[in-house]
């Protein structure tokens, strides 16, 4: 199954890969295809629409994983942050309710996986929201948040400390191939 792209993508270096980026859809019931045509076409990232996706991986409520793209694609998910970072997506509207068990399991899972195979760290999973320049910026001294991404109920810290667990695990997480 091939998801659908406007034109080649841009390459990168992966070796140049040292941040694991966690998003949501922000979009009820969005699944992988639906989120692709979006990036795609005329969107709020590109009046021309993105080359691909915008993410690497997508997870489903129930766990589901989907590799959309090779980590030498440098995709648009994080502004200044692309050509350093590889996304990870959750099938997620976001809200007072955190993402389901399994969901959160399977992103835990693909990032202790991702980590472990580009040799970073727990530490090196970021939230959208905490990358400067996009999920937030400084205007006079002054922090200012632009995203909530990947949701309010998603504790970053809690994250990072399920993914460093998932690090020591021996084994990784099935992925299909979107
Ligand atoms: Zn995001």
């Amino acid at each position: 199954m091939v998801l659908p792209r406007t034109d080649e993508p841009e390459t990168r270096d992966v070796a140049g890969i040292d941040t694991i980026v966690l998003h949501c859809t922000a979009m009820p019931d969005w699944n992988v295809w639906e989120t692709a045509r979006y990036h795609t076409g005329p969107n709020h990232i590109s009046p021309d629409g993105c080359p691909s996706i915008a993410y690497a991986y997508f997870v489903e409520p129930d766990g589901l994983l989907y590799r959309c793209l090779p980590h030498e694609i440098r995709s648009w998910h994080v502004g200044p942050w692309n050509e350093r970072s590889i996304g990870v997506c959750m099938a997620y509207e976001a809200g007072d309710e955190p993402p389901p068990r399994e969901q959160l399991k399977a992103a835990v899972d693909i990032c202790a996986d991702l980590a472990r195979k580009l040799g970073l760290s727990a530490e090196r999973v970021m939230g959208h929201r905490e990358l400067e320049g996009t999920g937030f910026v400084i205007e006079n001294g002054e922090r200012v948040q632009r995203k909530e991404c990947p949701g309010s109920a998603v504790d970053m810290s809690e994250f990072r400390h399920s993914v460093a667990a998932a690090i020591e695990r021996p084994g990784g997480p099935g992925v299909m191939e979107a």
